[in-house]
């Protein structure tokens, strides 16, 4: 009874934040005795599982998340400084006051700092000019390329758009060649920055500036240019404190991963002063900028000339990975995975603190639900992770360290990188948790709307469902799913933010700007918390393969009328139809199975349906991995090796195609590889022998 009576007041928002000083002053502790909770340890009936999860969303506090995420952000932390590392102990320090379970993993990996920059402009009619330095006055980390190499470089200014290959062609066509030149990019049109210098380097550049529109005019927007994930030192593997193997800085497979040309990031201000002092042609009128008198631009080159020069400092720096493990009662060897990365290029309030204040506050009502004689089916870990910002280094390594009970145990992994950048969820996933994602949305009430759920704002924003897939590599879900082939998810609210990784990127603009009253990130704990808590708490797992098999014949559609009849679908066609087939075997199977009361033999049951389900996706893995990227082993989501590839889907055969549209031969291989993983996939699902 005295249940019932908490969850009707923790319905009413405006008696939640009392309550819960109410629990503070009196020790909520206390009331576990008191409370007559028998189920611990014992079969949970569906019901009271219900019970747990709608207390969960009730729990909601944005007061608490606001101190988290002001605590978080009171000092610059980037990566591998004592600032960082204090970050690391106060994730710690809140994980042990809630009483769960830690632990802290720490790795020895390879990072890039800017030790000295200048950047001058000899305008031909002003003299010489120092520019670039658009973020005076803030104690952070100047705005620089990690993993840049050092160097000078001085040339004329070139204005070469997004950075990608048609733009090169269209410079060509206006007779403009970058060859030692200080090439200007914006950045977007889906490319990396290190993707960026790489082609300007090719075409012959001595260096690159960068500048983002969308960012204030006096941002500066920081960035890595490290190529693939992880630490360059340790490939492939974990770069361990102690003992493991690491190859040299000059090793050809770690100079790799670097460009060879300088490269720096400058505000749009600075890039309008360089751009305004150009003659040659006009700019192309399809490069419409985002600039004062943006379209009387022409795009150079010269005559100013830049002179440039980085001087960074690369290290060896311990990075540390900080965990919270809440012990699945039944499967405690069934892992649900919740991540989001804790280093910041300055303050970090959006990214990725926005995030972290959310998963800090899903653990504190996980360790209520705890007092309450909540105890989840599955394992539940907390994952906050370090070093994202240099190349997903934190949690790269602790993939490629745990990468056996990863790839037998982790159910799925659910990512939040940036929770609140702005108004209007956005999220991801792979297939076969879309209907779960959507069944979530419509529990937790919409943080903009009054009365209205998050799935029917978002319904009626997309006009219809819009999840997105997963083949970035921009955040930590890249090695689960990538590498591991563990079904993901990623979420936020809001899109291009306009301090992304620059010094406003701090508490006060959080409060004034992207969520005064923290109602966003509230709901983005109530998302991930109550998604996470129904995959641990499910008895078969809420995984539909049929939204997988629909998805991968889109896909197959729009490659096929794409490469027009010059290669065969069949071998992908036949095994999309058995993966349709085998799934609504599955989905009947699963529902006979829910219906049934538990016995010892049905338990059995349930865990090998389970196995099937959640081996699945591992089906998509091959073990070349991605032609000409082979960390890479997901054959249906990852980076093709064209920035600017079209497909966002089947990155072996988009590879295939950029590298020649004509060789239909090496173009069919790798059809026939997404084919047979596909297939995998199906046997995995039917669990027996062919
Ligand atoms: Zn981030």
């Amino acid at each position: 009874m005295i249940h019932q009576l908490f969850s009707s007041i923790f319905r009413q928002p405006i008696f939640t934040f009392s309550f819960i000083v109410f629990l503070c002053i009196f020790g909520f502790f206390t009331f576990d005795s008191s409370l007559n909770y028998t189920t611990k340890k014992t079969h949970k009936s569906s019901s009271s599982i219900f019970h747990y999860h709608s207390t969960f969303i009730s729990l909601s506090s944005n007061y608490t998340v606001s101190e988290y995420l002001r605590s978080l952000t009171l000092h610059p932390h980037l990566a591998g400084t004592q600032e960082g590392y204090q970050t690391t102990q106060y994730v710690k320090t809140h994980f042990e006051s809630l009483g769960l379970d830690n632990k802290v993993s720490e790795y020895k990996v390879l990072l890039s700092y800017p030790e000295f920059l200048s950047l001058t402009a000899y305008f031909s009619n002003l003299g010489s000019k120092e520019i670039g330095f658009s973020e005076v006055g803030f104690d952070v980390v100047k705005p620089y390329h990690a993993y840049s190499p050092s160097g000078m470089a001085v040339g004329k200014a070139v204005f070469a758009n997004y950075g990608r290959e048609e733009d090169y062609h269209e410079l060509e066509v206006l007779g403009v060649n970058v060859s030692g030149c200080v090439v200007i990019v914006r950045r977007g049109e889906g490319m990396s920055r290190g993707g960026v210098v790489r082609v300007a380097e090719a075409r012959g550049a001595v260096a690159v500036l960068t500048y983002t529109e969308g960012v204030y005019v006096k941002g500066v927007e920081r960035g890595t240019v490290m190529k693939g994930l992880g630490d360059p030192l340790s490939p492939g593997w974990a770069s361990v404190v102690e003992g493991g193997e690491r190859l040299g800085r000059n090793d050809k497979e770690v100079e790799d991963r670097f460009p060879k040309i300088p490269s720096m990031p400058i505000s749009i201000e600075t890039a309008g002063v360089i751009l305004r002092s150009l003659e040659g042609p006009k700019l192309p009128e399809k490069w419409e900028l985002a600039l004062n008198n943006g379209n009387d631009v022409r795009i150079g080159p010269g005559p100013t000339v830049l002179n440039y020069t980085f001087q960074g400092e690369e290290k060896i720096a311990t990075i540390y990975d900080v965990f919270a493990v809440i012990r699945g009662s039944e499967e405690p060897d069934r892992y649900i995975l919740l991540g989001n990365h804790r280093d910041a290029w300055t303050f970090g309030a959006v990214d990725p603190n926005s995030g972290t204040a959310a998963l800090l506050d899903v653990a504190r009502r996980y360790a209520m639900l705890m007092r309450l004689g909540w105890s989840p089916r599955r394992t539940i870990i907390l994952c906050s992770w370090d070093a994202e910002e240099f190349g997903m280094i934190g949690s790269t390594e602790w993939v490629e360290l745990n990468i056996m009970n990863l790839g037998s145990k982790a159910v799925a992994y659910l990512n939040v990188d940036c929770a609140v950048q702005g108004s209007g969820l956005f999220a991801s996933a792979t297939p076969q948790l879309d209907d779960l994602l959507v069944e979530i949305m419509k529990k937790i009430e919409d943080p903009d709307a009054e009365a209205k759920t998050i799935f029917e704002q978002w319904f009626a924003r997309n006009k219809g469902i819009n999840i997105q897939r997963l083949s970035g590599v921009d955040s930590d879900f890249a090695p689960f799913l990538q590498h591991v082939g563990v079904p993901s998810v990623d979420m936020y609210y809001g899109k291009d933010f306009p301090v992304y990784h620059t010094a406003f990127d701090s508490y006060d603009w959080m409060i004034t700007h992207g969520d005064p009253l923290f109602k966003r990130h509230a709901a983005v704990a109530g998302l991930w918390g109550l998604l996470a808590l129904r995959l641990a708490d499910d008895t078969i797992l809420p995984f539909n393969y049929s939204s997988y098999a629909i998805q991968l014949q889109e896909y197959t559609n729009i490659l096929s009328d794409m490469l027009d009849g010059h290669v065969s679908f069949t071998p992908i066609t036949t095994s999309v139809k058995n993966l349709l087939a085998v799934a609504q075997e599955v989905e009947e199977e699963a529902q006979k199975l829910r219906m049934e009361e538990t016995s010892t033999d049905m338990e059995l049951r349930k865990r090998m349906l389970n196995d099937r389900l959640m081996l699945a996706e591992r089906g998509f893995l091959d073990a070349d991995g991605l032609l000409g990227n082979r960390w890479f082993k997901h054959l249906i989501y990852g980076p093709s090796n064209k920035c600017d590839s079209k497909l966002s889907f089947f990155p072996s055969i988009a590879n295939a195609i950029s590298e020649s549209k004509e060789n239909e031969v090496a173009i069919q291989h790798e059809i026939w590889r997404v084919a047979r993983a596909i297939q995998r996939a199906v046997d995995a699902l039917k669990g027996d022998f062919r």
